[in-house]
């Protein structure tokens, strides 16, 4: 069971989600607007948020990027809109999956159970820390130290350090970093992997031009090894 808040105006969609989401044994608050779901989200503090893009008072985009400033509770957003552009711009603003309507509940549910297994329920709490150099990636706590010293990851970048980790030393492709670590297929939307990546080596103290743990590969793609 999850609990989790549904923010969407159409009063028919919202009851046969509230309904249909309850049934599949989560605790579903819902919110018809955009500043009342921001409201009970940060005082209710849900495992995940499912975001209508069109709300009357606010942009969706716009909450996600309020909500992310703040928070950070996994997020599906539900958009109508389905072109990768939109998509993308989604994925960067912070959103952790998307459903394009009009959506099953069931759909809508793989997606939730997904989101929250990859958001740390679904590692073993005895998988092993991965070692690379100074950097210990704690598989069950989902914490990262570097020296020593924690390493602040969001679940995105999380996720992205660990898929990278378990292939140390092997160059892993763009295109399965986005099927992997973001579940979209591939087209294009690659630079989304560099704008992780990207905050990534900051967050590590490194720059593309003098990488230590995280060597780009020209046309191939990305690759964590032990400093040299
Ligand atoms: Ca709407």
């Amino acid at each position: 069971m999850a609990r989790l808040l549904l923010i969407e105006d159409d009063p028919a969609i919202r009851t046969t989600l509230l309904r249909a989401l309850r049934e599949r044994g989560h605790a579903v608050a819902a919110a018809a607007a955009a500043m009342e779901g921001l409201q009970t989200a940060l005082a209710e503090r849900p495992d995940l948020i499912v975001l209508d893009l069109g709300l009357p008072d606010l942009d969706g985009r716009e909450l996600l990027r309020m909500l992310r400033a703040v928070s950070r509770i996994p997020v599906i957003v539900a958009t109508a809109r389905d072109e990768e552009s939109e998509m993308v711009r989604l994925l960067d603003a912070g959103a952790d999956d998307y459903v394009v309507k009009p959506f099953t509940a069931a759909q809508l549910d793989a997606r939730i159970r997904a989101v929250l297994r990859r958001d740390g329920t679904g590692l073993s709490e005895t998988a092993p820390a991965i070692e690379v150099g100074g950097l210990r990636i704690d598989q069950a706590a989902r914490t990262v130290t570097l020296d020593g010293t924690t390493v602040e990851l969001t679940p995105r970048e999380f996720d992205l350090l660990h898929h990278l980790a378990l292939r140390a030393g092997q160059v892993v492709t763009k295109r399965e970093l986005l099927s992997e670590v973001w579940q979209v297929p591939y087209g294009g939307a690659d630079k989304t992997v560099d704008v992780h990546l990207s905050w990534l080596r900051r967050k590590l103290g490194e720059t593309a031009q003098e990488p230590r743990y995280l060597h780009t590969v020209r046309g191939v793609g990305v690759k964590l090894s032990e400093p040299a």
